[in-house]
């Protein structure tokens, strides 16, 4: 008799939706009648895409909060707490500058996308008000922890896990129980997310779909140099300086890495919101790159939060864009400018969909840029919002587990066999 047939693992059949919601999508766009799309829009992809979406993003406040508290209460001493965080926030900085430099250099050295594009005459965008630098200090602190839950504000919500997380270890015996409590917890919404997953190949693919139909991919092709310019420093981000950081710091294997993590970009790439991608990539980190629970529940919502290097990159070239297609140099000056603001920019960035955009505007204020300029790319931005997405998030994991390697939280076993 032969011998039964292996299951493909969740994560082949998760990379199987991908590969066929972009393929139908795209078929779809262009072959079939628009009542047909219409009708698949309605009946099967959004709903489906939706049901996916919300389940996972159902997961995001539970999660931060109590992977965070307990994360922060199980690495115990505040000041290996403290010295975790000086190491995230150096690999955090670190490879957004990078990221920057990146993007300035191919946009603004190398290629030159907008040097032979004509300014539309009817380029519009209102530019929302940059908030004041003070506000969002103050804002970090919530007045009431409920409504910081119910608005799903991430920066506050760490603030509050972490204070939680502390005050727990510093109570000592007498928190145990607590502990044990949000240990089991924790354990229990990870399963949740792992049942969540078996909705992501169908959702994937009605994800993915659904953009394809709406958008189509002719809407890249006025724009062709900037988004290639854009994929390009994207991928050198990931290809290059990613897997770098891996082997030269962290001294693991960057293809096993990016083996074990390839069911979180997926979804990034899927729902365009790291935000919304967190609970998986949570999950994937933890079970598949062997970081442990503590190390993982501190770095990746911090990340998915405040480090976006894809965004930055976005940014980086956009504003390189901008500036040439108005005629605009950048000094050195300017482009320093540049790499500050889009660095705080992509920090300021909220981890949901598009919102790298509007705070592109700050980075075109910063040097004197028109802020209509946004208009110019605004219709390609759906699309590349999947591509920064999935850099954005991978950012966070890969800082993850070479913090992680560091502070001797890692399970190399774990690493190795990856799961399905
Ligand atoms: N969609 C991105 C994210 O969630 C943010 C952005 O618009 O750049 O990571």
């Amino acid at each position: 008799m032969p011998p039964p047939m292996k299951r493909p693992a969740l994560a082949t059949w998760i990379l199987v939706g991908l590969i066929a919601g972009l393929a139908c999508g795209l078929a779809a766009c262009y072959l079939l009648p628009a009542d047909f799309n219409a009708a698949a829009l309605r009946w099967v992809l959004r709903p489906v895409g939706e049901l996916f979406l919300r389940a996972i993003t159902l997961m995001v406040v539970p999660i931060v909060l109590v992977s965070l508290t307990y994360g922060a209460a199980s690495v115990g001493d505040p000041r290996k707490l403290g010295r975790v965080g000086l190491k995230v926030m150096g690999i955090f900085i670190g490879t957004t500058v990078l990221a920057m430099v990146i993007a300035l250099a191919l946009a603004e050295g190398v290629v030159r996308p907008g040097q032979s594009i004509q300014i539309p005459t009817d380029a519009r965008y209102a530019a929302r008000e940059a908030p004041f630098v003070m506000d969002v200090v103050v804002n970090l602190v919530p007045r009431n922890p409920l409504k910081a839950m119910v608005d799903a504000e991430m920066l506050q919500l760490i603030v509050l896990a972490l204070l939680v997380g502390v005050a727990l270890a510093q109570v000592g015996p007498k928190a145990r129980p607590v502990l044990d409590f949000l240990g089991s917890l924790n354990d229990a919404l990870m399963r949740a997310i792992e049942i969540i997953l078996y909705l992501a190949p169908p959702g994937v693919f009605a994800l993915i779909a659904k953009v394809m139909i709406e958008q189509g991919v002719e809407v890249l092709l006025p724009l062709l140099a900037y988004v290639l310019t854009l994929a390009g420093a994207l991928a050198l981000q990931a290809a290059v300086v990613y897997p770098l950081l891996l082997a030269l710091v962290g001294r693991v294997s960057p293809l096993r890495f990016y083996r074990n993590h390839f069911p979180a970009m997926t979804v990034a790439f899927s729902t365009s919101s790291s935000n919304a991608t967190l609970p998986v990539n949570l999950e994937v980190t933890e079970t598949r790159n062997g970081v442990s629970k503590s190390v993982a529940g501190f770095v990746l919502p911090l990340g998915a939060t405040i480090n976006m290097d894809g965004t930055a990159i976005m940014q980086g070239v956009a504003t390189a864009f901008i500036a040439q297609v108005y005629g605009i140099g950048l000094s050195w000056g300017g482009l320093a400018t540049v790499v500050l603001t889009a660095t705080l920019a992509s920090i300021g960035t909220a981890g949901v969909p598009g919102v790298g955009l509007v705070t592109l505007s700050m980075v075109l204020a910063s040097v004197n840029l028109p802020v209509e300029g946004i208009a110019l790319v605004i219709g390609v931005d759906r699309i590349l919002d999947m591509l920064r997405t999935v850099v954005n998030i991978t950012g966070d994991a890969v800082a993850a587990v070479v913090v992680a390697k560091s502070e001797g939280e890692w399970d190399r076993a774990v690493f190795e066999r990856g799961k399905g």
